[in-house]
């Protein structure tokens, strides 16, 4: 039995405890995965409160403890994957160019040392610095599955810390193979113009089916590697209420963790959580949705070794 298991799962957090009571350390040397937050939403456009999301996902993910082996996977993730949550990315509140800075220095290190990063935002322009690190660690654009009801790609100003620019501007600094991406969920207008993502717009989600969707994910991003990232606002303001740019008409979670699971055997550089802001949220909801899909991936990688 770990520390962690020791304790009831209402009192993880409280007992200094990471996300899902994994050990909470700075140092995650031996790890497999270290679980990184990025209280930041100075990008945001509509409604702050990302900088809570972190916290909020943790809280949550205590409560996905109890199951030895999470349904349906037929093992315990833990024999199979060290994972160390290395606590928040620290920077000066209001200084943006300081947290990309911390945040791309950490993840390079991470991967450096053979570690996968979980990232748990934050506003979503924090993916902007991970496919920076992840792509000049690998020498070679990222491949991407990106899940959303916004495809961030409004021409904006490169110097501008901006959650709804990224994927404008990283396929313009080499860093992401937008030909071989794909966005899942989208129902927002956006810049059509060279725009060379592969759209899988909320509509065709909810016509076509969860499996039409992984074969045509699974057909754009070829055999990976490929990183994931899920701004939670791909979900359905029913499923996750406690963002800041809610959009009617999404996904349900019946949806995205399938979709999610349907990556299994790939081979999967990443993933982060973004838009989580527990200040809107009800009932943990937003932050429970987010926790689940962080417990999923971490199967995800676990399940490579089938
Ligand atoms: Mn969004
Ligand atoms: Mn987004």
């Amino acid at each position: 039995m770990s520390e962690a298991d020791a304790f009831p799962t209402y009192s993880i957090v409280g007992n200094n405890f990471g996300f899902l009571g994994r050990p909470l350390r700075a140092d995650a040397q031996g790890a497999d995965v270290a679980v990184i937050g990025v209280p930041y939403d100075m990008g945001t456009s509509g409604r702050a409160g990302t900088r809570h999301g972190p916290q909020g996902i943790r809280a949550a993910s205590s409560n996905l403890r109890w199951e030895e082996r999470r349904w349906p996977w037929r093992f315990n993730l833990f024999e199979r994957l060290d994972v160390v949550d290395c606590g928040d990315i620290v920077f000066p509140p209001g200084e943006s160019q300081a947290m990309v800075d911390a945040l791309e220095a950490a993840i390079t290190g991470h991967l450096v040392a053979g570690r996968k990063p979980l990232v748990l935002g934050g506003d979503h322009f924090i993916t902007l610095p991970i496919l920076r690190a992840i792509a000049r660690h690998r020498g070679q654009a990222v491949r991407m599955v990106h899940f959303d009801a916004h495809t961030d790609n409004e021409a904006t100003d490169e110097t501008r810390y901006y959650h709804g620019s990224m994927f404008y501007h990283a396929p313009r600094e080499g860093i992401l193979d937008a030909e071989s991406s794909v966005q899942v969920g989208i129902r927002t207008e956006y810049n059509y113009e060279n725009h060379p993502f592969t759209v899988i717009d909320a509509e065709q989600v909810a016509r076509g089916g969860v499996d039409a969707v992984i074969a045509e994910v699974r057909e754009v991003v070829g055999n990976g590697p490929v990183y994931v990232t899920f701004d939670i606002d791909c979900l359905d303001p029913a499923f996750a209420p406690g963002t800041g740019t809610p959009v009617a008409g999404g996904l349900g979670t019946a949806q995205a963790l399938p979709i999610l699971r349907g990556l299994k055997g790939l081979d999967l550089l990443g993933m982060d959580i973004v838009e989580v802001a527990p200040c809107y949220d009800h009932a943990e909801i937003t932050s429970l949705a987010a926790a689940t899909l962080g417990l999923e991936f971490l199967y995800l990688l676990a399940s490579q070794e089938d």
